[in-house]
């Protein structure tokens, strides 16, 4: 069994901080193996000096071999590197094509346009363009295509339904919106609302890869599934609409929904929406008008952020709605603790890399060594969130009566014992919390005063379940998080020293790697981050989001503008390798 994380291996392993190149780092079975070295030094641009355990290496490349596939009869190590290294390559391009496609977004807002709806559509006349604004400051690489569908009830004729169908031009959809939308009309308590999300999703023009659709109402559909309140037609649409029919051409449109919730009313129609097609995002748009134009510029722009990474990531809707179902098994609450049972782990960390040449080597992590620590702790049985690649539960430390609260995270797909996707995460934030003491030493040079850090990531072997891994961190608690940036190049919400240290980690690497894809809480002294991305000249590291030299060029440098700390700290766009 090639197993060099097993336990028993790492009992009997001592450490030697700071020796990493010459610690042989694989279980006693492969001291009698074909054991030798080789340079992986693909790009030309690493250290050449660089040489990796072969075993080790071979462990490594296991983790790019499920994004390749079959490997067919490929043997020899360095044929294999080759292999992947160009397979790597071709992902890589399908992936910045797909990226560029999901810039382009059809954005449909679905409105009630009844009487009670009169300020919200005056709140959408008066400050689309100042969301599309918003969207572009930062971002100008997203492209727009904005179109209109009202619905009102199905006594009001003609009037029951208002199409405007996608345009670039925004200036020609505001002038629709405030010369030919007025708020008429609606009968009994329910409105037409399958009416119109259905002549949204199947009379409308969409053909951009991003398809967005905000439904803004306060009422709910027909029918009894829905409300108890006055209802013209209490078995449902009169022409035999229903919830699931709509979301079914809905999903296989690869349109998706998001909702702006305005009363109480429109709770039980949210849980059947959900319960058919997942977790979507629901905004609340209840206030007066000032805080209601906030609240409208703050949805539609969180709507077009989180659709555009969703449709870059998971690029099709399938993934994304069942990454939707997936969010409805989450519980946000804290488990009660005392009824969990206690479990035994040992808690794995690296030597952190202390250099710039440590960072580049590309076997600096392979060869490097764990420092080992048992715990006791306890596991949430349901996370509390879930990304596109992880779960996250909430754990406790207990060790020494301690309780310290800790966030366990899982890979959604990964095989039980399968550490290599772990090792990726801490090798990922060790890179990027090294490069942030160098930032925060250059920063403050200069008279920034806020500080960039990393949450130390360490991966966790559950010894009571197999030997499980996970990746672990430490909980921050009472923090809203957020995510600032994207690997793709999206700015979510703008700060200047977090763009200035994406460009500084690329400036002092020298065009080696950009640490991009930044979230985490913004504290009042610092921002603490985790789950960063790498994108690297290397395309053998850093796992399945490194993009690459193309990553580094078309998603961190086209779209980064340099500001105040880029220049004061004269960071340079072009680094010639
Ligand atoms: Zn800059």
């Amino acid at each position: 069994m090639s197993n060099r994380f097993g336990i028993s291996w790492f009992k009997n392993n001592r450490s030697t901080k700071g020796n990493s190149n010459t610690n042989k780092y694989y279980n006693e079975d492969s001291l009698n193996s074909n054991y030798s070295s080789l340079t992986i030094c693909g790009s030309g641009s690493v250290q050449e000096s660089s040489v990796c355990d072969t075993k080790l290496l071979d462990e490594r490349l296991n983790r790019y071999e499920d994004e390749s596939g079959q490997m067919n009869s490929i043997t020899s190590l360095t044929d294999r590197v080759t292999y992947l290294r160009k397979n790597r390559e071709n992902v890589v391009s399908k992936a910045l094509t797909n990226i560029k496609e999901s810039m382009n977004v059809d954005l449909c807002f679905v409105l009630d346009c009844t009487s009670s709806m009169s300020c919200y559509i005056k709140a959408a006349k008066m400050h689309i363009l100042s969301v599309i604004d918003y969207v572009n400051r930062n971002n100008s690489n997203i492209k727009l295509w904005i179109g209109f569908c009202g619905y009102r009830d199905h006594g009001d004729g003609c009037g029951r339904l208002q199409i405007f169908d996608f345009t670039s031009s925004h200036k020609k959809f505001q002038n629709y919106l405030s010369n030919k939308v007025i708020a008429n009309g609606g009968n009994d308590f329910p409105e037409d609302v399958l009416g119109g999300l259905y002549a949204a999703t199947t009379r409308m023009t969409w053909s951009n890869a991003t398809r967005i659709l905000i439904h803004i109402g306060d009422a709910p559909p027909h029918g009894r599934r829905f409300t108890n309140f006055d209802d013209i037609y209490p078995n449902g649409d009169p022409n035999g609409l229903t919830a699931e029919f709509v979301f079914d051409k809905m999903r296989s449109n690869n349109i998706l929904y998001h909702f702006g919730k305005i009363t109480e009313y429109t709770d039980v129609m949210i849980e059947v929406f959900r319960s058919i097609i997942g977790e979507f995002l629901v905004f609340d748009l209840k206030g007066d008008l000032a805080t209601l134009i906030n609240k409208f510029c703050k949805a539609t722009c969180s709507a077009i952020f989180s659709s555009v990474t969703l449709t870059t990531t998971l690029r099709n809707s399938k993934s994304i709605y069942s990454l939707q179902r997936k969010k409805l098994q989450i519980n946000p609450l804290e488990p009660y603790w005392s009824i969990l049972p206690e479990k035994a782990g040992d808690l794995l960390s690296y030597v952190l890399p202390k250099t710039l040449a440590e960072i580049m080597d590309e076997c600096y992590f392979i060869n490097s060594n764990f420092t080992v620590q048992n715990i006791s702790f306890k596991l949430a049985s349901q996370p509390f969130a879930v990304g596109s690649e992880r779960y996250a539960y909430f754990a406790l430390d207990t060790k020494l009566g301690q309780t310290d609260k800790l966030v366990i995270k899982k890979y959604h797909d990964v095989k039980i014992g399968s550490i290599e996707q772990y090792l990726e995460s801490v090798e990922i934030s060790s890179v990027a919390y090294f490069l942030s003491t160098e930032f925060n030493k250059a920063a403050e040079s200069i008279g920034v005063k806020k500080k960039i850090t990393f949450i130390d990531v360490k991966i966790l072997c559950d010894k009571t379940d197999s030997n499980t891994y996970y990746s672990v961190e430490k909980y921050i608690n009472n923090a809203e998080f957020k995510r600032f940036n994207v690997n793709s190049g999206i700015i979510i919400e703008f700060h200047s020293i977090l763009e200035a240290f994406a460009h500084f980690t690329y400036h002092y690497t020298k065009g080696y790697l950009v640490v991009y894809d930044l979230q985490g809480v913004d504290l009042d002294n610092m921002f603490l981050l985790t789950d960063p991305s790498i994108h690297c000249i290397d395309l053998l590291r850093f796992g399945i989001t490194n993009l690459g030299t193309k990553g580094i060029q078309k998603c961190f440098l086209a779209n980064h503008k340099c500001n105040d700390i880029c220049k004061k700290l004269k960071l340079i766009r072009n680094r010639v390798r």
